[in-house]
């Protein structure tokens, strides 16, 4: 299951999408994207994401702080972003400086223009079954899911990886398109064995390539979240794509798979924040 063309297609769509709005609400949609320090990896993706916007018609307004900066500062540009009508979402790419405690920083965005759908009112609505903004790497799994025609209702779902950004919230998406759904973590006794019983296996784990061809029923669906660097420096999964691909019905490639859809959901919940701030059915 690539996402490559399949992202794009969803990108564009929005792009299409945020025409039409614009003209109806005489102005664009507007993503504040927030950078704090000098990592190399958030530097690709906060690019990454700036680049998507731009292609699809969404203003990005971009703010990079040095390393240095206190957490009473990020807070006041958090404020000030919150008021600004022409943001209607905010986005503080993870992980931030030690000094600077990301609750606090997550808690502080305004949970309309929680575009992350990290904030505990998005979190909340979410376990509740009701609609809000969505985290975006869960929500581009279940397009994939839904886009290559996997069916989810009544399968047997097993994660591997109880993040609050991954495995949790796909856990309760999952639940809400009706999958039987188990959650395993480092504490998970036999997981070669919790991990056979999945009809479809999601992966979050951070650890490169550790899931094998031992963990996988035949014909299972495997979905790989992981992105790691490998010991020769080579972006790999957290599923070992060789021994995994004779066994499974499908798998998602890394790179090429899931990172993809991240960025084409995070265009479609800032789509999402536009109509509902700018009170416009889509
Ligand atoms: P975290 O480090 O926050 O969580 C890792 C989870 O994996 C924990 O729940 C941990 O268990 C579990 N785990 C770790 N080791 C094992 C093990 N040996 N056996 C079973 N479970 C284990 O990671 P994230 O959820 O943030 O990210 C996971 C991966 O996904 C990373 O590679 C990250 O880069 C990638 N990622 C990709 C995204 C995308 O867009 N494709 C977006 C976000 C993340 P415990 O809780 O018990 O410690």
């Amino acid at each position: 299951m690539r996402g490559k063309e399949l992202a794009a297609r969803l990108r564009a769509k929005t792009g299409a999408t945020v025409e039409q709005l614009s003209q109806r609400a005489g102005k664009r949609p507007g993503l504040a994207v927030i950078q704090v320090g000098e990592d190399p990896g958030s530097t690709l993706y906060v690019n990454n994401k700036k680049k998507a916007c731009e292609e699809a018609g969404i203003r990005s307004y971009g703010y990079h702080l040095p390393d240095s900066v206190s957490q009473l500062e990020l807070l006041a540009l958090i404020d000030q972003l919150n008021q600004d009508s022409k943001v209607h979402g905010i986005l503080c790419q993870l992980p931030l400086p030690d000094h600077i405690d990301e609750f606090t920083i997550i808690c502080a965005i305004k949970p309309e223009k929680d575009v992350d759908g990290f904030h505990p009112v998005n979190v909340g609505l979410l376990s509740l079954g009701r609609d809000c903004l969505l985290p975006c790497t869960p929500a581009g799994i279940i397009a994939m899911l839904k886009a290559y025609e996997q069916p989810i209702k009544g399968q047997r779902c097993v994660i591997v990886g109880r993040s609050n950004i991954v495995g949790k919230p796909i856990a309760q998406l999952m639940l809400r398109e009706h999958a039987t759904v188990t959650l395993a973590h480092s504490r998970t006794r036999d997981l070669p064995a919790v991990c056979r019983e999945a009809d479809i296996l999601i992966v979050a784990i951070g650890k490169p390539q550790m899931i094998t061809a031992e963990h996988v029923k035949p014909g299972a669906v495997v979905v790989d979240v992981g992105i790691n660097r490998n010991e020769q420096g080579k972006v790999v999964g957290d599923v070992d794509f060789n021994s995994v691909e004779p066994v499974a019905s499908a798998l998602t490639p890394v790179p090429g798979g899931v990172g993809l859809m991240t960025v084409a959901m995070l265009l479609q919940n800032t789509v999402d924040a536009f109509c509902r701030i700018e009170g416009l059915t889509p």
